[in-house]
């Protein structure tokens, strides 16, 4: 359970008040040690600065030659610099604002507070009786709180929280600015992401995108693919990789997959290419770029067929020195919340050195207009909303922090299950992986996890079911064509990695994984 720490039990600490003091230190030690948040209302800052001064002066000013008021209040200043360090804040909101015919303004503004977070998931901590008594559920003294004992938090298979909290202040920010500028649709914050994201992949052009998936199928539409046609790709992927070649009247060619990687075998390619053959689709799984230097020699000779690189799942990966995303003709990177870089709804992006196909998919993505209520093509409604790009901005502040330590864990992961009955993704040497799934291979996968579940540790499956096996691609199922990702279908298996997963929380899910598959 998280707090919000009141006025009274702030002060307890910063002014070290006897006997209350030790009780309230304990309190925010024991939820610390919980991993629980620990709020400070913003609204209060003042109050607890003037308070504390006050009682500085109670305690230094009555001595002939004690400290001047100016020394008392930056010492007040200080203590509390120091104490807000390891503490969220929570912005005051207009909803907080007209208090004043309650009893107590202050109080009510701190209920109202809490009544943004899901119920029970929230307190305050609080000696003021007065509060405690008219509201039992939603306060504790620190001496209950104490009482409660030390409660594990339940392992998050993406910790989306820890990373909120590490970037909340420009977050809030930046999601503000968008709500007074008021330009929800195509704003500055658009352009600003674009240019951004173009300047980080090396790419000539960013177009943002509703989502992944209309990225890859403005991408398609662009290139113009339709009816008759067919597209290459693997079907060990997220359904919305074939769904869009499908959505388009044209057929998805599939190619196996290599089974250390589990990424498209480049040595099956050629056989599949057919005069009909208008695009080559590799995915870029779990967050390693495919053979992309291969695929796009076999597409050279081929006519130089376009090669869409599906990086739903590798924004900020690296191959050969370059980053995903810039590697062919087109990039296509998701920003779904789970993702490497995620934002807080759906949003994607388009990348592409091409200037035509750039224009292509701008126009695209607003209903083919060329002009305002000029449509020279078919569209879409496919933009991304300028909220989710501010989010997106947010984040990219710590991005590279973010990639780093995935990299990190990843390899930790690897080296604690060195030697165990754990198989581990292949990543080759000329390449990295950002990890968008940790995805390991075990057999009998449902009983593993079981196991782990028991243990509290999450797993997922990326994923069970080839998209050739899929009732609604069904006809273009390859009978046999597909024997390794039918193999990893049923192996593979996810394991929690966020930027924000913790080693001991690692630990934990490596000792939970040990004992269950022996
Ligand atoms: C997530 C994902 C998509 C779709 O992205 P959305 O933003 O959810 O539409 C496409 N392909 C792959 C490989 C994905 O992982």
């Amino acid at each position: 359970m998280d707090l919000l720490i009141d006025v009274n039990v702030a002060l307890d600490v910063c002014a070290q008040r006897k006997p209350h003091a030790a009780t309230s230190m304990l309190a925010i030690e024991a939820a610390k040690a919980g991993a629980a948040r620990l709020w400070l209302y913003a609204g209060s800052t003042q109050t607890l600065e003037y308070n504390l001064y006050q009682h500085l002066k109670r305690i230094h000013q009555p001595a002939p030659n004690g400290p001047s008021n100016k020394s008392l209040l930056g010492k007040a200043r200080s203590v509390l610099s120091e104490f807000v360090k390891d503490k969220q804040w929570l912005a005051a909101l207009a909803a907080e604002g007209p208090v004043f015919d309650a009893g107590d303004p202050e109080d009510e503004q701190l209920l109202r507070a809490l009544d943004r977070f899901p119920a029970g998931s929230i307190k305050l901590l609080t000696r003021d009786s007065l509060l405690l008594e008219k509201h039992p559920d939603k306060t504790i003294t620190p001496a209950d709180y104490c009482r409660l004992g030390l409660k594990k938090q339940p392992l998050q298979f993406i910790d989306l929280k820890a990373q909120q909290d590490a970037i909340r202040p420009q977050l809030e920010q930046r999601i503000h600015r968008v709500i007074h500028h008021g330009q929800y649709i195509m704003g500055p914050e658009v352009k600003e992401l674009e240019d951004k994201l173009a300047a980080y992949t090396g790419a000539k052009h960013c177009i943002t995108v509703a989502s992944g998936t209309e990225a890859l199928l403005i991408s398609l539409m662009a290139l113009g693919i339709g009816p008759g046609d067919e597209v290459i790709t693997t079907p060990f992927t997220f359904a919305a990789t074939a769904e869009v070649i499908v959505l388009l009247g044209a057929t998805p060619v599939y190619v196996d997959i290599e089974p250390d990687t589990c990424n498209i075998n480049v040595a099956l390619i050629e056989a599949k290419i057919t005069p009909r053959t208008r695009a080559i689709m590799p995915v870029s799984l779990y967050g390693q770029v495919a053979d992309m230097d291969e695929i796009n020699a076999i597409a050279a000779r081929h006519g130089n067929i376009p090669v869409i690189e599906d990086a739903a799942q590798s924004f900020g990966a690296t191959y050969k020195g370059r980053k995903s995303c810039n590697l062919s003709t087109i990039g296509c990177t998701s920003f779904f919340p789970s993702k490497p870089l995620g934002c807080y709804g759906d949003g994607g992006a388009i990348f592409t050195n091409d200037d035509a196909l750039a224009t292509a998919c701008r126009e695209i993505r607003v209903h083919g207009q060329s002009a305002r209520y000029t449509h020279t093509r078919v569209g879409v409604g496919g933009r991304m909303d300028t909220l989710q790009c501010a989010v997106v901005l947010a984040k990219l502040e710590r991005f590279e922090w973010e990639l780093q330590r995935r990299g990190a864990i990843g390899t930790r992961y690897a080296e604690l299950l060195a030697g165990s009955r754990i198989e581990l993704l292949t990543v080759r040497p000329d390449r990295d992986c950002v990890w968008a799934q940790f995805t390991v291979f075990v057999d009998e996968r449902a009983s593993v996890q079981a196991a782990l579940q028991e243990r509290g540790v999450p797993t997922a499956v990326h994923y069970p079911t080839p998209l050739h096996h899929q009732p609604a691609y069904a006809q273009h199922c390859c009978p046999g064509c597909c024997e390794n990702c039918i193999r990893a279908a049923a192996r593979v298996m996810s394991l929690p990695m966020s930027a924000d997963l913790t080693a001991a929380d690692q630990g934990r899910v490596v000792a939970a994984l040990q004992a269950a598959v022996g």
